[in-house]
């Protein structure tokens, strides 16, 4: 189960997590949802500007030629702008075929209308039904205008100034486009960005939240993990505290101590001293090992048979108390080098060999083999004992887990010894792993980097 329903601190720091993942990313969100409609924006606006233009460069070449006296439009412009109203006279439409008009070509009637304005600014005819109210007709100042008229309808307009044939100033052309398509379009953009960003930000603040528990689990776990172990590894230090503190206790209790009796609590007190700094050595060295910057690259160089051998020496003893035999099984013609640290090696053969003794019944039999495999040693521990089931094998490698409290009783171990093999195993840039069956015993195999680079024979692994 997550932490979602069960820690007030997690899921704090998770809503504060995902406020600022919405946040940071529902502003990045805004930002470039406001860029994009600026940009929409522009290319339309520089899109019309260029086309009234372009109109607007055509019409005033092809007038211009006409033009014979300042303020005066000749009769061969109203061929040319069938629907133009001179101002001094009625409205006038002659009949001739639209198609063959430059102001026809290009549609002049449905998007644009034109001002002739004389010099003195006043307006002398038209072409279109705009005239715009809110700006005075005499501005032939700047180029560009953007006019509005009483609906509201936006219009793009330039200014040219017109010349007559002799060169003479004849006025201004002013030319206007409705740009009502291009505003309805980017309008649309518009409310797509308003109603879109709210619902973006809506999914953003669900993604948010997903994302931060995601972020948030395996910290979560590593704290489960530390608050764990503080409980196992206080409930192992009180084991023996307790042991120690009754002791003591019923001892003092006693009108008078004779020499056997102190003797005896004495002998209690140091045995659960031992076990206590035998745990607190174990805690040790696993905080140690788990020190990133270990120099075990740079070690000593270790042959492993070495230690191999001194180990089965060492517990000799211990499995022939047992009653179990060990034997040592590695037909090697050159040396297996390692490097690294080696007490720790030593340590990790031996919980592995100590273990293989203590899980292994009378008439067992416990084998240390040495072997290489692609480059890398492999140190295997063999038994014959009562194997490890399959829920526990996926767990004897954590810290203070013991298959069968009942079992790991009697050999009084903490549950740190797998944990430390297998940290000892990785600090040396190697693995650790298990094969077992219940009732028919286990092979512990650890695999390490072999040191030297002229063994290219491989054996077969
Ligand atoms: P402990 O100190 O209890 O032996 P370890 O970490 O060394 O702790 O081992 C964890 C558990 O794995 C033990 O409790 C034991 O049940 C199981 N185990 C380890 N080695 C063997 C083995 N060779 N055969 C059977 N069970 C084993």
């Amino acid at each position: 189960m997550g932490f979602r329903s069960q820690n007030k601190l997690f899921k704090q720091r998770r809503g504060r997590l995902a406020i600022w993942y919405a946040g940071v990313m529902g502003g990045i969100l805004s930002i470039s949802a406001l860029g994009m409609y600026e940009a929409i924006a522009h290319a339309h606006r520089i899109t019309i500007d260029r086309e009234v233009e372009s109109v607007a460069g055509t019409l005033h070449d092809s007038i211009e030629p006409l033009l014979k006296e300042p303020g005066k439009l000749e009769p061969e412009i109203n061929q040319l702008l069938p629907n133009l109203c001179l101002l001094t006279a009625p409205c006038f439409h002659n009949t001739i075929d639209n198609q063959r008009h430059i102001a026809s070509k290009i549609n002049l009637s449905d998007n644009y209308y034109i001002h002739f304005v004389n010099i003195s600014g006043e307006l002398v005819a038209i072409a279109g039904n705009f005239i715009p109210a809110s700006v005075r007709l005499t501005e032939t100042e700047p180029k560009w205008y953007t006019l509005k008229d009483n609906q509201n309808i936006r219009y793009r307009q330039i200014t040219l100034p017109l010349h007559t044939k002799n060169n003479q100033d004849w006025g201004y052309l002013q030319i206007g486009r409705n740009q009502s398509d291009f505003d309805d379009y980017v309008g649309a953009v518009r409310w797509i960005i308003l109603v879109g960003l709210p619902l973006i930000m809506l999914l953003v603040g669900i993604a948010s939240w997903w994302l931060a528990a995601l972020a948030m689990e395996p910290i979560y776990q590593s704290y489960q993990q530390m608050q764990q172990f503080t409980a196992d590894a206080a409930h192992e230090l009180r084991t023996p505290l307790a042991a120690v503190g009754a002791t003591v206790e019923s001892s003092l209790q006693l009108p008078s101590l004779n020499e056997d009796e102190a003797r005896c609590t004495l002998e209690v007190v140091q045995r659960q001293n031992n076990r206590l700094s035998q745990l607190v050595g174990d805690l040790l060295l696993l905080a140690g090992m788990e020190r990133p910057d270990l120099p075990v690259a740079t070690g000593e160089l270790i042959i492993l048979q070495d230690i191999v051998n001194d180990i089965a020496e060492e517990l000799a003893a211990l499995a022939r108390e047992a009653n179990v035999e060990l034997v040592v099984d590695f037909n090697l013609s050159s040396e297996l080098q390692v490097r690294g640290n080696e007490a720790q090696l030593y340590r990790m053969v031996a919980n592995l060999v100590t273990n293989a003794i203590n899980y292994t019944p009378r008439e067992g039999k416990v084998t240390l083999i040495l072997d290489r495999c692609h480059g890398f040693a492999l140190i295997k521990v063999k038994d014959t004992g009562i194997g490890i089931g399959m829920k526990d094998k996926s767990r004897i490698f954590e810290r203070f887990y013991r298959a069968g409290e009942d079992r790991s009783r009697k050999t009084g171990g903490f549950g740190l010894g797998l944990p430390i093999a297998k940290a000892i195993s990785n600090s040396h840039g190697g693995s650790i792993e298990v094969e077992s069956e219940l009732d028919k015993g286990s092979t512990f195999t650890v695999r390490l980097p072999i040191y030297s680079t002229t063994h290219k024979n491989l054996s077969s692994c």
